[in-house]
């Protein structure tokens, strides 16, 4: 402990502040897994408390702050946003966040995600101000003319202890912002109701004005990666451009979930990770789900103002460096969340039907496995239904689907991993862990090409008769590898990708799709079709060609999960599926290599037809198979 917990050295007149982060908590209280049902170490808002409970006894003057993204990410968050757990009181996540004694926040593009509604009134219980200065109710001509949802800034009048012990009043700004794309992953909650700016533009803005207010000096809390050193307007990921703004003086970052300082940042331009800067500014980017707490150390001096920054630095500390015991603190973020648990754990334990087969995304890059199927099969059912006996009735639909959980940056403990036998909603949720809703949209035959193509990008390009190279794109989400369901085609990896990763054409001319066909016959660039996808990316998320909102024909508005679980009871389970899908174009003499859960185990409802056999081990405990092309 002592370790992160001793204070820089100080000169006479000189203050002590260390600012106390927390990110992407994504509904982590305790350290459970409920798709799993089984205890989850090193996440859970419980045990970053008791890293709280340290720092704060290792300095003077701490100030805690929360970079938002609290409300989404667990079935105990759907099921808060579906009506609540434990009528009467406040949601938990809130009530956690006041046993702690949070300072401030701000909003995360998750936050969103069940609407403005449940939003507004989950916030009402919150015991601390939060602040977003990029979405507005109402625009105006400037940033500073904007209606804002909630406070652009925060002034923080605070009394603290100087290296001498004696009381200095300090005026801290707070300004917190988030990505402006929430206009298109959460279109469906938010068209017509909020706007949102540019980042750094909004933040900009109000700068001058929080100085002349008074603010010592300004705390950015930026939800939202570290990005590239130059702005663009609207860029997702901004925090390095944003520190960069004449009046900030530290950062605390987010939304990609990763960890700042970390060596994976160490040869960027504007970016030390030794002293745990951006652009000279001080900050932390702590981890997701509570894995992290970040700690800015701030030493401050007065000037004819008042305080100004005379050093600072950036770093965080894991959970796992917490004490065995808990802390008061941790305690009561358990006795916050007891309750709600206890109800979660009663609702997701509820069941739905039977198995006839495991499903997992451990294959999920490489085959069209059954967990993905069995999705795809079900928004296509409900969407089914319900256009039969209108004019829509007669275009062949299609469906869907997309490996959330699949490892990469979330570690091997990241699939859905559904056994055999009974399921359980838990096991629904580890599906569908999402709470977007189903969308049906009307596409052409090209715009199919597009959408794989786009999807294909997953893939990094190989050399035939080569063996065991690379096969993923590590960059690329898994949750934007979309297969369709309902065609057949191949992916030839000899081919350069014609997407980026973002979903920029990088190759305009290149062809990775082939074969592409719809009940045996070869699909034509002016064939009509219905694609079943959610509202993520019907809205436009992450850029899918045909995939856009003038498309949408049908919608109800149900959750996708909600239509998986009604699939599962209408049938009474789920059995294999093994009709013809996607596969890999062959390449004799040509293998690459992936990496995936250490138990992943070759099942042959997800492996048929394709050749692959485990590879040794991997990187940071995954296990590496080779795939015959
Ligand atoms: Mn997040
Ligand atoms: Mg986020």
């Amino acid at each position: 402990m002592t370790r992160y917990a001793r204070p820089p050295l100080l000169q006479a007149g000189q203050l002590h502040l260390r600012v106390l982060a927390t990110t992407d908590l994504h509904m982590h209280l305790l350290p459970w897994d409920y798709y799993a049902d089984l205890p989850r170490p090193g996440v859970g808002l419980a045990r970053t408390a008791d890293l709280i409970a340290f720092a704060r006894a290792g300095a003077p003057n701490t100030l805690l702050l929360d970079n938002g993204d609290i409300l989404q990410g667990t079935p105990m968050g759907d099921l808060m946003a579906q009506g609540g757990l434990v009528p009467g009181t406040p949601h938990p996540m809130i009530l956690a966040l006041n046993s702690l004694g949070y300072d401030a926040a701000t909003l995360g593009n998750h936050e969103f995600n069940y609407g403005l509604d449940f939003l507004m009134g989950t916030l009402d219980a919150a015991a601390f101000p939060l602040t977003s200065v990029n979405v507005a109710l109402k625009a105006g001509s400037s940033p500073r003319a904007d209606r804002t949802l909630l406070a652009p800034y925060l002034l923080l009048d605070r009394v603290m202890a100087d290296v001498a012990g004696a009381p200095q009043p300090l005026r801290i700004g707070i300004v917190g912002m988030l990505p402006p794309q929430i206009m298109v992953w959460d279109r469906d909650h938010l068209q017509g109701r909020v706007t949102t700016r540019d980042m750094v533009e909004a933040t900009a803005a109000f700068l001058p004005e929080m100085r002349e207010a008074g603010a010592d000096i300004i705390i950015a809390l930026c939800h939202s990666g570290i990005g590239a050193a130059g702005a663009s307007l609207g860029m997702e990921n901004a925090a390095l451009a944003l520190a960069a703004l004449p009046g900030i003086d530290a950062v605390v970052a987010g939304h990609s979930h990763l960890v700042f300082p970390s060596t994976a940042y160490a040869a960027r331009d504007g970016v030390d990770v030794d002293r745990g800067t951006l652009a000279g500014k001080p900050a932390t980017m702590p981890g997701a789900f509570g894995s992290h707490l970040g700690l800015i150390d701030l030493v401050l001096e007065p000037d004819a103002r008042g305080w100004r920054v005379a050093q600072g630095s950036g770093r965080t500390v894991p959970v796992s460096a917490t004490p065995g015991r808990a802390s008061a603190a941790g305690r009561a973020v358990a006795q916050a969340a007891r309750r709600a648990h206890v109800e979660t754990l009663r609702q997701v334990r509820r069941p739905v039907g039977h198995s006839a087969m495991p499903l997992t995304t451990h294959f999920a890059m490489v085959a069209p496995v059954q967990a993905a199927r069995v999705i795809a099969a079900a928004k296509r059912w409900h969407v089914a239904e319900r256009l039969r006996g209108t004019a829509l009735a007669d275009v062949p639909i299609l469906s869907t689907a997309a490996p959330f959980k699949a490892g990469g940056r979330g570690g091997t403990g990241h699939y859905t991993e559904v056994p055999q036998g009974p399921l359980a909603l838990r096991h629904v949720a580890d599906l569908y862990p999402f709470p977007n809703t189903i969308c049906a949209l009307q596409v052409s035959g090209a715009d199919l090409a597009g959408w794989l193509e786009r999807s294909a990008g997953a893939f990094l390009q190989v050399a035939p008769g080569r063996a065991d190279q690379p096969l993923l794109d590590p960059e690329f989400p898994t949750s934007s590898f979309d297969t369709i369901f309902g065609l057949t085609y191949s992916i030839d990896l000899s081919q350069p990708a014609r997407f980026d990763v973002h979903g920029a054409v990088q190759v305009p001319a290149a062809q990775r799709i082939g074969d592409l066909r719809h009940a045996g016959r070869p699909v034509a660039p002016g064939d009509r079709f219905i694609v079943v996808t959610n509202s993520y990316r019907a809205g436009g998320g992450s850029r899918f060609p045909g995939a856009s909102p003038d498309r949408i024909v049908w919608t109800d508005g149900q959750r996708t999960a909600d239509v998986l679980r009604d699939y599962i009871l209408a049938r009474g389970g789920l059995r294999p599926d093994t009709t013809a899908a996607w596969r890999f174009h062959p390449l004799p003499g040509t293998s690459v290599l992936f990496d995936t859960a250490p138990r992943a185990r070759l099942l042959p409802d997800d492996s048929a037809g394709i050749d692959i056999e485990p590879a040794g081990p991997g990187p940071d405990g995954f296990a590496r198979f080779r795939l015959r092309l």
